[in-house]
């Protein structure tokens, strides 16, 4: 079956215990950064920061009563229509399998090795949501932790990490992402897609009918035919910093299906798209607010 982790906005409390679990587990570099006037911090993902905790205020503030947190889990969405997927040239962008025994559940990854560094894959993404690295050659994103909810490690395009002990096992149990696991409130779950469905809606329900959130909602369940991370919501998702509606760039479904090796047209197709591409990415950074400039 399908995996998914589900945020549950109304009990995230900004810790970002994950955030640091996340860059633990899959021994990103640290960054030396700046305080520039928001917790945020970094104040973009990198390819050593795969995930961020985003902090948004609600825009109107009418008494006291309407000062809160806006708290975002922000990463690669895993998303069922995957631009990253169509729009890669060379096939090293694709769905890993978690488990050879079941074939609906996969993870959208990068295979260094494959990996011509074009970055179509980041100017197109609806959520901004991966990131080239020079040095490393390769494009990186939320693995969703397949190296710990998977026992077919050794099919992933990546090395497994030399240092880890059987110390380290026993304080990191397998099956759960490291995020999921840190989380301090219990705003994280990991499991079968179909079933966090079912417990967002039962929340989504106390929040409108114990908590008198009108407006809470789900989301991720229909964007891009269902992501793979589903977020409880106390309100708009443009709240949170989320777009409303994601969809694939234009130009990228021609290009998936014109551009074959070997097509004399595909330079110019590919022209094409990196123009509609460009102005998508700057759509995508002025209006989701997933990202902040300093200052
Ligand atoms: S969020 Fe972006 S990088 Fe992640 S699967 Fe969707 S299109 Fe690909
Ligand atoms: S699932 Fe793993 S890689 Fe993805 S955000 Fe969580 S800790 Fe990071
Ligand atoms: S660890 Fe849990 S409570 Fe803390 S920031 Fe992450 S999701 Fe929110």
């Amino acid at each position: 079956m399908p995996k998914a982790i589900l945020f549950d906005a109304s009990k995230c409390t900004g810790c970002r215990a994950c955030q640091v679990a996340c860059k633990s587990w899959n021994q990103r570099e640290y960054t030396e950064t700046h305080n520039n006037g928001t917790y945020e911090n970094p104040l973009e993902l990198t390819s050593q920061c795969w995930m961020r905790i985003l902090f948004n205020e609600p825009e109107e503030v009418k008494d006291v009563n309407d000062l809160r947190w806006y708290f975002t889990k922000y990463q690669c969405m895993h998303c069922e229509e995957a631009t990253c997927v169509k729009v890669c040239p060379s096939g090293a962008t694709k769905k890993y399998k978690v488990s050879d025994d079941d074939a609906e559940a996969y993870v959208v990854m990068t295979d260094p090795k494959k990996c011509i560094g074009c970055n179509y894959c980041v100017a197109t993404c609806p959520f901004s949501a991966c990131r080239y690295d020079a040095k490393e050659k390769g494009i990186f994103r939320c693995r969703l932790c397949i190296d710990r909810i998977s026992h077919n490690s050794s099919d992933f395009p990546f090395e497994s990490k030399p240092d880890f002990t059987e110390e380290m096992k026993k304080k990191y149990p397998r099956n759960i992402p490291a995020c999921v696991h840190t989380c301090t409130s219990g705003a994280l779950s990991f499991g079968e897609r179909e079933d966090l469905l079912k417990k967002a809606e039962e929340r989504k329900d106390f929040l409108k009918n114990k908590r008198n959130r009108q407006n809470a909602q789900i989301y991720g369940v229909n964007e891009l035919d269902g992501l793979h991370y589903i977020y409880v919501l106390e309100d708009n998702p443009e709240a949170y910093g989320l777009p409303k509606n994601p969809t694939v760039p234009a130009g990228v479904t021609a290009f998936e299906a014109l551009v074959k090796p070997g097509y004399p047209w595909g330079g110019i197709a590919l022209v094409g798209l990196i123009a509609a591409a460009g102005i998508n990415f700057v759509i995508n950074k002025r209006n989701q607010g997933l990202e902040r400039k300093e200052g």
